[in-house]
């Protein structure tokens, strides 16, 4: 937690959540305000990453859409929620940097179409959501929650809802930079499956590009990172002022 007068617990537990397609800087804009607000953080992008590294591990075909179920189900995963540290655990395992390979990415979407995944994760998810609505890491403060669904399908009673967006053009230039440290034509191309060709898959079930109703959009196009972490907490500030606390 950064801010001393931020560690007790409040009267009233706040859960923001943040969804937006690949690139738009959700994981580590969401991290930076749960830091701020001294809120866990929740990734549930890592927890279907998770499952599709799972299904791999125990031998399970992606389009086994049962076997793959069965097997999320019985998958024994512990998503770490301190945004300074958020681990992914499976069976003791540390997953957290086997998960963001380009293996994973490649095939996370036929992990994430599965129907019964979701309902799957999205049970686990609510779950993580509402122990830091009593306790937990942030003692009854409250979360942040990102992910594609997180506004719509998982919490759509959360106190805040963002959409945060960018042009295709910003987000494949941010992922090609994370992933490939260059912007250049090749890395350019490199992560255009990443970013354009999952969200399309990913598109087939969750919607992520259009604000729900209630829900606030921030475009990080023309803002760096500072600027979207701002204006995240705006959202927050404002939805404070809008409901008494
Ligand atoms: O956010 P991240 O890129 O780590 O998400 C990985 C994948 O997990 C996405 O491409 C999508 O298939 C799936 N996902 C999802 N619903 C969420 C979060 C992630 O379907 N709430």
């Amino acid at each position: 937690m950064e801010t001393g007068e931020l560690s007790t617990a409040a009267s009233t537990p706040l859960v923001v959540a943040i969804d937006g397609p690949s690139g738009s800087g959700k994981s580590s804009v969401s991290k930076a305000v749960a830091r701020r607000l001294g809120l866990a953080y929740l990734d549930t992008g890592a927890m279907y990453r998770a499952a599709a590294w799972w299904c791999h591990e125990q031998g399970v075909a992606l389009d086994d859409t049962a076997a793959v179920a069965e097997a999320v189900r019985s998958m024994p995963l512990v998503m770490g929620v301190d945004p300074a540290a958020p681990g992914v655990h499976v069976a003791g395992t540390d997953i957290g940097e086997a998960i963001r390979r380009t293996e994973i990415s490649a095939v996370v979407s036929a992990v994430a179409t599965n129907l019964q995944v979701r309902a799957e994760l999205g049970r686990l998810q609510r779950a993580a959501i509402d122990a830091e609505r009593t306790d937990g890491f942030s003692r009854g403060r409250g979360i942040v929650a990102e992910g594609r669904d997180i506004t719509t399908v998982v919490a759509p009673d959360a106190d805040v809802r963002v959409l945060l967006t960018a042009s295709e053009e910003a987000r494949l230039a941010r992922r090609a930079l994370e992933v490939h440290g260059a912007t250049d034509a090749a890395s350019l191309a490199a992560t255009r499956d990443q970013v354009v060709r999952r969200d399309a898959d990913d598109s087939t079930v969750v919607q992520f590009h259009v604000a729900a109703d209630g829900v606030v959009t921030v475009d990080s196009s023309a803002l760096d990172f500072e600027q979207t972490v701002q204006a995240v907490l705006d959202v927050v500030a404002r939805a404070g002022d809008a409901v008494p606390r």
